[in-house]
């Protein structure tokens, strides 16, 4: 179990700088995701806590030692890449075992850990095979198994779903929350653009911005109460609407942040739209309306109640249920 702590830590490229002074805890046996929009620097950040990279400035810690000058694999981490990384000519058990071998582990205990690895991603049945003669699910699983096999303190994951397709995604990550329950001692850090992903697995959200953290919390934290209209935007799907203008002043608010479930249309309702478009999702329908905002405004209807395009509706926030920021996007309280 690792308790791992970032004390303003940087990292440049040449002249560029990509981790601008990153302060973090990440507590032991807890699940850490980190998001972001694209170039923000989270694989970067991930692969500094590996040792893939190392640190321009501050001190990473590994259960209170300094680790910025230890070697990925004096770190006891194990790293999920996108890509599987699976040596094509090694069976799946060969793939599993290579790494305990290399540090040393008798043919008694390769076959032991290998086959219990096995068994925790049901994998058991595959392992004579050779990699490309199983799925990608079933890859990325060999991949997972390799990294427990070596029972690290701390697990990276670099979006380790994002090549499966939408049911493997969906199987691969259940798979991957029952084995955060079963290996409730190792540490993990995860990568990932998925908003369920990040929303399912993660213990807690770091939100990352620009090479710097904007937020961490619990997804629920995240969800119900983010600290800025760049968090209120990035988590949750479809994005909460942030509405400027006299929406807004009405609540004494700059941006006034609603999610989509928390408007209704009512006949009566305090808003009015014209429909965009609706889209049924069958559990619920989104109905895309312009409000006289920059973007339509999302709302949520439970069930199959789509609205033709061009109809005028009515539609109120429900107002336990609004979120206000100021002008620097700050949430006001
Ligand atoms: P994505 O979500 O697109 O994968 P990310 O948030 O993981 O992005 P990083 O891969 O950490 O972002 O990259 C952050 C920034 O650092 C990007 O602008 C990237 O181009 C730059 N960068 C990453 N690695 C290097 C490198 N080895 N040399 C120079 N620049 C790099």
């Amino acid at each position: 179990m690792a308790h791992i702590k970032l004390e303003n830590i940087r990292k440049s490229f040449g002249a560029f700088e990509v981790i601008k002074g990153v302060d973090m805890e990440i507590r032991p046996g807890e699940f850490m995701v980190f998001v972001g929009p694209s170039g923000c620097g989270k694989s970067t950040l991930l692969r500094l806590i590996s040792g893939l990279e190392d640190a321009t400035g501050g001190d990473l810690l590994f259960d209170g030692e300094r680790v910025n000058d230890l070697v990925p694999s004096k770190r006891g981490i194990a790293m999920v890449f996108q890509s599987y990384a699976l040596y094509p000519h090694m069976t799946v058990f060969e793939n599993m075992a290579f790494g305990l071998k290399l540090s040393g582990a008798d043919a008694g205990q390769l076959k032991a850990r290998v086959t219990e690895a096995a068994r925790m991603l049901q994998i058991d049945h595959l392992l004579e095979r050779l990699p490309r003669q199983l799925s990608g699910g079933q890859r990325q699983r060999v991949a997972i198994g390799r990294a427990i096999t070596r029972n690290p303190r701390v697990f990276l994951f670099d979006e380790p779903l994002s090549n499966l397709d939408a049911a493997l995604r969906v199987s691969t990550r259940i798979e991957i929350a029952r084995l955060h329950k079963k290996m409730n001692d190792t540490t993990m850090v995860y990568v990932t653009h998925d908003q369920v992903e990040a929303m399912t697995l993660a213990d807690r959200i770091c939100v990352l911005r620009d090479g710097k953290v904007e937020q961490i919390g619990t997804p629920l934290e995240l969800y119900e109460q983010p600290n800025s209209t760049f968090v209120a935007g990035f988590i949750g799907s479809p994005k909460m609407n942030l509405l400027n203008g006299e929406k807004a002043g009405a609540y004494s608010c700059h941006t006034l942040g609603i999610r989509s479930e928390h408007l209704e249309i009512d006949e009566s309702g305090r808003w009015e739209g014209r429909v965009i478009h609706s889209e049924n999702l069958g559990s619920d329908t989104y109905v895309y309306a312009d409000a006289g905002a920059e973007e339509p405004v999302v709302i949520r209807q439970q069930g199959n109640r789509p609205v033709a395009p061009d109809t005028a509706i009515r539609f109120s926030p429900m107002e336990a249920h609004l979120h206000r920021f100021d002008e620097s996007g700050l949430r006001l309280r």
